[in-house]
Order: structure tokens, then C-alpha cells, then sequence
């Protein structure tokens, strides 16, 4: 089946322009320079709508792309970027009138129910309405609606935490390794979204050189750059980016081909 999939947040978890920052990239009138917090949308055709992560940005990310319904929630990992925006799924509970599956590794699992107590140890005086979420521990590939989902494990620094591949196509925010499981398991595909932080080094994401060599060893028809800090300028970085690598944008919407669930 296809799927529609919108770059919520392409940006670092201090987003672009940063606070208090005056840096050329900051100031920039280029909208593809604006970057919020990582996350992804999935809408499949006659299937099930998936958000990846809930940013801290998650409301106006929704605002912004005209998002008002979501089927299943994936964590990638519990860093305050890809989960502080939970509390904005009030609004779909209201809407679709339930609570909403997610889904997490263990140690994902075990911080959400910490950082998020009052959701997962509700109060008796509900007041304004908590989020409704059914969280699932996945160990695993796993279905969502009639889609067959792959985790791959990456790792962020010492941590490992979870890509995902839906088919064709793959989302690895966050990493600045790839395990030895993680290869084979993103043989032929066509889509990559991966991590590339800046140039600079750093200890837990990836550079832009050393995201070009894993692009060189998975061989996507295309690949796009998330996680992007102000110290990559949007239309000067993708001029010296090799054919077919681009960075992602806030907004930027693709077509991919997802996988029938498991059996
Ligand atoms: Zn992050
Ligand atoms: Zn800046
Ligand atoms: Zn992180």
C-alpha cells in the first residue's frame, strides 16, 4: 500500500533558529531553514495513520501540516525532543473518542511511564483531561493496521534505540551507529531518512560525512538529512551533497510503498 509521509521536524532538539541565537542560519528568511523537533507522519492509503515521536512541537506541527487523525504512535527513543509533545494527543483522544495505541522498546517504555507519570498513574481529579495512551513493549518486527513494521536497531551514543523501516522505506533519527543487525535489514531500500547532524563531530549523532558512508553502503534511490542543527544552511549544504542526498525540511512530503503485516 502506499503511504504519504510528511517530515514534521527536521531539526535538533534545541530546533533552528535557536534561542538567543543571531548565527546567519538562525536568521535566515529561507523557510526550510525553520527546523522543529524530529518526527515523522505516515498516512497510508486506506490504512492506518502513524506519527513517529511526539515532539515538543507536536501541536504546531499539526497545525502546520493539517494532521487531525492518528491510528498509532512509535517512539524511537524517550529524549525530551521525541516525547515532550504527548500530553498534545488529548485532542485526537477527543476527537476519534479513545485511547491511541503506542508503542516503544523496554527502556523507552519504562522512562515514558516515569516522565509522564499522570498519564500512566492517573490522578483521581482528572481537571483539564490526560492523554489516553495504550502503550505497547515491542521486541521486534510488529503490525500497525495492516502494515508490516521492521524496527532497526540503532545506537544514539552507548544507547541503543529503534529506527523504523515501513516497507521501502526507512527513518533512523538519532544514531551515530548502525549494529551489525541493522544492515541486512535495510537491504533494497528505497527511501532513507538518517540522521546527519552537522559537520562537526559529536558523541551520539552522526556528521554529514560519516551519514554519506552509510548512504554509500545502504544505497537508497534517495536519502534525506534529519536531526539538522543551525550550523547547516539549508540551499548551501544540499549544493555539496552528492546526486540522490538531500537534508529534509519541515513540511516535505513523499510517497512510499509500506509492507503487508507479518505472519
Ligand atoms: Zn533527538
Ligand atoms: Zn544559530
Ligand atoms: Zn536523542
Amino acid at each position: 500500500m502506499k503511504a504519504r509521509v510528511i517530515v514534521l521536524g527536521s531539526g535538533t532538539s534545541h530546533g533552528v533558529p535557536m534561542i538567543g541565537c543571531t548565527c546567519a542560519v538562525c536568521r535566515s528568511t529561507d523557510p526550510r531553514d525553520r527546523r522543529s523537533r524530529p518526527s515523522i507522519y505516515l498516512d497510508v492509503q486506506d490504512g492506518p495513520a502513524i506519527l513517529v515521536d511526539t515532539s515538543t512541537d507536536l501541536r504546531q506541527q499539526a497545525l502546520a501540516n493539517g494532521i487531525h487523525h492518528v491510528d498509532a504512535i512509535l517512539f524511537t527513543h524517550s529524549h525530551a525532543d521525541h516525547i515532550m509533545g504527548l500530553d498534545d494527543v488529548r485532542r485526537f483522544n477527543v476527537m476519534q473518542g479513545g485511547a491511541i495505541p503506542a508503542y516503544a522498546d523496554e527502556r523507552t517504555a519504562t522512562d515514558l511511564r516515569r516522565s509522564f507519570s499522570y498519564v500512566f498513574n492517573p490522578p483521581d481529579d482528572k481537571g483539564g483531561g490526560i492523554p489516553q495512551i495504550s502503550l505497547t513493549t515491542i521486541n521486534g518486527r510488529f503490525n500497525v493496521g495492516g502494515i508490516g513494521i521492521q524496527p532497526i536497531p540503532i545506537f544514539h551514543g552507548s544507547r541503543p534505540i529503534l529506527g523504523f523501516r515501513f516497507g521501502s522505506f526507512a527513518y533512523l533519527t538519532d544514531c551515530n551507529r548502525l549494529s551489525d543487525d541493522a544492515w541486512p535489514l535495510l537491504d533494497d531500500v528505497d527511501v532513507l531518512i538518517l540522521d546527519a547532524l552537522r559537520h562537526r563531530p559529536h558523541p551520539t549523532h552522526f556528521t554529514v560525512a560519516e551519514a554519506l558512508e552509510v548512504v554509500e553502503r545502504v544505497k537508497p534511490r534517495q536519502t534525506y538529512f534529519t536531526h539538522v542543527c543551525h550550523d547547516l544552511a539549508h540551499a548551501a549544504t544540499n549544493a555539496s551533497l552528492p546526486r540522490g542526498v538531500e537534508l529534509a525540511y519541515d513540511g516535505l512530503a513523499l510517497t512510499i510503498e509500506t509492507a503487508p503485516a507479518w505472519t
